[in-house]
């Protein structure tokens, strides 16, 4: 049986503009598939339409969905390529109210194809603003790479979700992620903030483990998510079913740990937490280390895919 969010759906506003989720890290296997999949259905059974879109041409998340190799469907990049609107490319999941966009491995392509395309950027932030009124919550798959669809999709959304695992080269590349999301508020999309930091595949058994939370802590602060996500058989298992974590066992730590980081992130939403939050960006003073180490560079440094 799944236990719906209850608290969270009674408290979350049916009226407001859907929120865009980018799970995003450029490092590979830090497991956003699996939480993009797991946050996008657990934040669905708390009644509010949600909406998951595949990003990335390995289509894990389409395929964790249970969705069989179509070539002939609409996907993420016939919406890349102005080629379909994004009512045709929405499909129906097993949940009621999750739906996806599914990727397609040609999407490897359009990384070039869209190269010399007009207003590359924002291809998937004005192909998603229809659907905006029809989904409270649109999470979006990114690929492991800081290449021109995850730039589509950090353009695309409001805020950006980082799952890492507290390893010892936990913060290695993390300083590159950070300079691409300043430099797309600084042009791009100044909206976006990030919505946190999840720790995945976590075993708090290990000393390890324990020592770079408290290093994580202090370089993101609040930023990093209460909830944490245990390694769980259940969660690997799943995708081969083609089912979220809590359709395959929703008893399982992994499917719980799920449901947590969604009512953890359905709060963030909530009218008093953003008014605490918003004025708390404008404390630098006291901020957590990655907020003063980004406010004291006076030089950003280059990153290519902005580069024309
Ligand atoms: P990529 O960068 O290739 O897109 P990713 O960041 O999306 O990878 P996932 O595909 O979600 O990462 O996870 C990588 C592998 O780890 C998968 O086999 C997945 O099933 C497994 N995995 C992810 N999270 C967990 C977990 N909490 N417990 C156990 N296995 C996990
Ligand atoms: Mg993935």
């Amino acid at each position: 049986m799944v236990r719906p969010i209850l608290q969270a759906s009674l408290r979350f506003s049916k009226t407001k503009m859907g929120r865009v989720i980018a799970v995003a890290n450029q490092k590979g296997g830090v497991g956003k598939t699996t939480t993009a999949i797991n946050l996008a259905s657990s934040i669905a059974t708390a009644k509010v339409n949600t909406l998951l879109v595949d990003c990335d041409p390995q289509s894990n998340a389409t395929s964790g969905l249970g969705l069989v190799k179509d070539p002939g469907r609409t996907s993420t990049y016939h919406l890349l390529m102005g080629e379909a609107n994004a009512h045709e490319a929405v499909q129906r999941t097993e949940l009621d109210q999750l739906w996806l966009i599914p990727a397609h491995k040609n999407m490897i392509g359009a990384n070039l194809e869209l190269v010399e395309g007009e207003r590359r950027e924002f291809r998937l932030r004005e192909a998603l603003a229809p659907l905006r009124d029809r989904f409270q919550y649109i999470v979006l798959d990114c690929p492991p790479a800081l290449d021109l669809l995850t730039l589509n999709a950090l353009v695309a959304a409001d805020s950006i979700l980082i799952p890492m695992q507290a390893e010892y080269f936990a913060l290695e590349g993390v300083s590159e992620l950070l300079d691409t999301i300043e430099r797309i508020r600084a042009s791009l999309n100044p909206e976006l903030t990030i919505e946190g930091v999840v720790l995945t595949m976590f075993d708090d058994r290990t000393n390890l483990a324990q020592q770079v939370t408290v290093e994580l802590n202090r370089f993101f602060g609040e930023k990093l998510c209460k909830t944490t996500i245990p390694r769980n058989v259940r969660l690997a298992e799943a995708p081969s079913h083609g089912k979220p974590a809590l359709l395959y066992d929703a008893r399982s730590r992994g499917a719980e740990s799920y449901m947590e980081l969604a009512r953890e992130i359905i709060g963030h939403s909530m009218p008093i937490q953003e008014a605490e939050s918003a004025a708390e960006e404008k404390q630098v003073v006291n901020a957590p280390r990655w907020k003063r180490w980004i406010a004291e560079r006076n030089k950003l440094t280059t990153i290519n895919i902005l580069d024309r």
